[in-house]
């Protein structure tokens, strides 16, 4: 935070007149997607009157949400079980229920991007890679969690992906940034759990400070640029 605060003063000094803004990505970034993979599967054990999951705390939750199928392995479960509780996550996980409500954001993001939102003549956007169709779930999940801190966060500043899940994301991610900028922006940082991203937005404006969401992520981290910033969350 001090090193993303010095970074806006820097700026400021350097760009008097220009509107500044910080990109968050949001899954893994403001986001703790460990607590909706918990949601879900224990709405699993409700509807099928289990209680596979009743003992499972977000810290046995060290997969990300992508990898279920590595945990669902070591489960005590025929293989025909197996598959259905995969097929049943992978089919309820981003629907209107989980999306809208099955959320929490890590503990200081939403504080931090409310002083950021205080700062004059700077805005935060969202660039991420769930696809539009899920656009008003989002927004519903987000500013229902922003609310508690006095803010929200607007609709024509979240870019999102226009094709389907995890469809050219690493492009879209920098077309994100683009979309900013060419609303007059100058994105000062960006911040995102995924190496890959990362190094995509690091090629294409070698100016924006890059912060590193540590939590858990999928890509490849020897990609992840070299004066990126790692953020414990
Ligand atoms: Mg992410």
């Amino acid at each position: 935070m001090e090193q993303l605060t010095n970074h806006i003063h820097h700026i400021r000094q350097q760009h008097s007149d220009d509107h500044l803004m910080v990109v968050f990505d949001i899954d893994g970034t403001i986001l703790d997607m460990r607590y909706m993979v918990q949601n879900v599967l224990r709405a699993f054990d409700q509807e099928h009157h289990t209680r596979l999951f009743h003992q499972l705390t977000v810290d046995d939750i060290t997969f990300h949400e992508n990898q279920l199928e590595f945990f669902i392995k070591s489960l005590a479960l025929e293989a025909w079980e197996k598959e259905h509780l995969q097929n049943w996550y992978l089919a309820n996980r981003w629907t209107s229920r989980f999306v809208q409500s099955g959320h929490r954001a890590f503990p200081r993001i939403l504080e931090s991007i409310r002083w950021l939102k205080q700062q004059p003549d700077v805005e935060v956007g969202l660039n991420t890679g769930r696809p539009e169709h899920i656009r008003e779930d989002t927004l519903k999940c987000l500013n229902a969690l922003a609310a508690d801190y006095d803010f929200s966060f607007s609709n024509d500043l979240l870019h999102m992906n226009p094709g389907d899940w995890e469809e050219q994301v690493v492009y879209h991610k920098v077309a994100g940034i683009n979309y900013f900028q060419r609303k007059g922006y100058r994105v000062v940082t960006f911040i995102d759990n995924e190496p890959a991203n990362l190094a995509a937005v690091a090629e294409y404006d070698a100016s924006i400070l890059l912060l590193h969401a540590d939590t858990l992520y999928e890509s490849d981290n020897r990609t992840l640029p070299q004066h990126s910033i790692r953020v414990r969350l």
